[in-house]
């Protein structure tokens, strides 16, 4: 399979085609009859197209648009149930040797503070996730192979697996660093990482080139077929994404698919996950200069129709959204979110005043992890640690199968109650855990399988007990 010869940039991300599709989805946008085909389809839950997908994203008539989200939010319940994945991202380094017009690390920008954190920093960053009761992290770094070269990055992922504090223990890393070679993902992929996660930031290439004047970063193509070099580098369990507001919304939600559909038909494997950041304020960028920010409202129904399109394919939301955006998107198909996040290099360690300086955008959630953990209980959901699946070594298709099988009720969900069992014994605080508590007691009745049911809560017991890191 790694020996695969896939398709070049431009044959899979065609822009003829995205923009044939965005006339066939404008010219279609109160079809009422190809709509109702489209929405029937898709309650087959098998995905739909770019072409279908970008058809119920421009739908205007308000009844369907309300049936579209309710089926997102049904295939959410059905493929990920009512669980959501936490995490937070880990900044390591903000050196860049990119222009990127978005990011205040483009490197003319003088006065950002520039930070590289040693593995003595990177120590205190971890333990101060662990205090909170993360198990896993995004790490990020900006692109600059003399201060950050992969060797320091495979180094930073070895002290984080490596740091044990108290009850914690960063048990799945992800990566977020720029484009790479497959020599490079191969190492990634030997250092033990979860998802490997690039953001397209833009799949219209004019627009790219000038987005990213300078630097490696430039190089469109490259950027493009990265995660076919880290398919062919053995990681199978890749996460893409757009950078919201730099081009129009329609164009990158089907280069999106475009993409998905790419990855699925080589390497018979889609993307584990989509993030959809919108640009924020930063240092020395203005939202505001970019004309194709989005509204909360068309935010939501690109969730939402995501959700449709990809069912077995995680939707990662950041704290750039705040409280109540993700309120609403969750409800709509995210499955994973931040919390608590710095964007700043040793954020997490410092006083508030010192990691400003370094931070790459401001975020619009600032909750602690506890209030993040109440909330989301409060909504009905269970907030999962779980990083079972990439630990069982069920990753790409082993994953997507699972998925699609609808086996993860009786395996991701008691993984989701024990880990919600020992975030509420080690960090919570009274509140949170009474309230978790009798969370964990309804849906635990909620297992299936009776075998699974009563191992689920043997272990619950063990875990009350002082045992950890149970998982099936
Ligand atoms: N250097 C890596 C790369 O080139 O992909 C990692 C990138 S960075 C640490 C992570 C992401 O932050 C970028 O891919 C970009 O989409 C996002 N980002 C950059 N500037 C931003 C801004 N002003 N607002 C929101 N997100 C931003």
């Amino acid at each position: 399979m790694y020996n695969v010869t896939s398709p070049k940039a431009e044959e899979f991300i065609n822009h003829e085609e995205i923009l044939d599709t965005l006339a066939y989805a404008q010219a279609n946008k109160d079809n009422i009859e190809l709509i109702d085909g489209i929405i029937e389809k898709a309650k087959l839950r098998k995905g739909l197209t770019h072409r279908e997908a970008a058809v119920l994203l421009d739908c205007d008539i308000e009844e369907k648009n309300q049936e579209i989200y309710q089926l997102a939010e049904q295939i959410k319940k059905d493929f990920y149930g009512n669980r959501i994945v936490l995490f937070a991202p880990l900044y390591l380094s903000n050196y860049c040797i990119n222009g990127c017009v978005y990011c205040p690390y483009h490197k003319k920008n003088t006065h950002i503070v520039r930070k590289k954190l040693t593995q003595e920093e990177i120590k205190k960053e971890v333990i101060a996730l662990q205090d909170m009761g993360h198990k896993r992290l995004a790490i990020e770094a900006g692109e600059d192979p003399q201060n950050n070269p992969i060797e320091y990055i495979l180094e930073s992922i070895k002290t984080i697996y490596r740091i044990k504090h108290k009850n914690g223990a960063i048990r799945r890393v992800n990566v977020n660093i720029a484009a790479t070679t497959v020599e490079n993902y191969r190492k990634l992929k030997e250092a033990g990482i979860g998802t490997y996660i690039l953001f397209q930031e833009t799949y219209h290439k004019e627009s790219y080139e000038k987005l990213h004047p300078t630097g490696p970063k430039h190089n469109y193509a490259y950027h493009t077929e990265a995660m076919d070099r880290a398919m062919k580098g053995g990681i199978d369990d890749v996460g893409l994404g757009v950078l919201f507001g730099l081009e129009l919304y329609r164009y990158e939600f089907t280069g999106l698919l475009m993409h998905a559909e790419h990855l699925e038909s080589v390497w018979g494997v889609g993307p584990h996950t989509i993030s959809v950041p919108r640009v924020k304020h930063a240092d020395d960028i203005d939202p505001n200069a970019f004309d194709n920010g989005i509204d909360d409202d068309t935010f939501a129904k690109i969730v939402a129709c995501i959700r449709i399109a990809v069912p077995y394919t995680g939707i990662i939301m950041s704290t750039r959204e705040s409280a109540e955006c993700r309120q609403r998107a969750l409800h709509l198909g995210v499955s994973q979110i931040s919390g608590a996040s710095k964007t700043s290099v040793g954020g997490y360690a410092k006083p508030e005043a010192e990691d400003k300086k370094s931070e790459q955008f401001d975020v619009s959630d600032n909750r602690t992890l506890d209030e993040i953990v109440n909330w989301l209980m409060r909504l009905g959901y269970i907030p999962s640690f779980c990083t079972a699946c990439y630990r069982e070594g069920r990753t790409g298709d082993r994953f997507m199968s699972l998925c699609k099988s609808r086996q993860i009720q009786n395996c991701c969900h008691p993984n989701a109650l024990m880990t919600l069992k020992e975030y509420l014994m080690d960090y919570a605080c009274e509140d949170t855990r009474k309230i978790g508590e009798q969370l964990i007691l309804k849906e635990v009745q909620n297992i299936p399988k009776e075998k699974v049911r009563n191992l689920t809560l043997e272990n619950l017991k063990a875990i009350e007990k002082g045992q950890r890191d149970f998982r099936l």
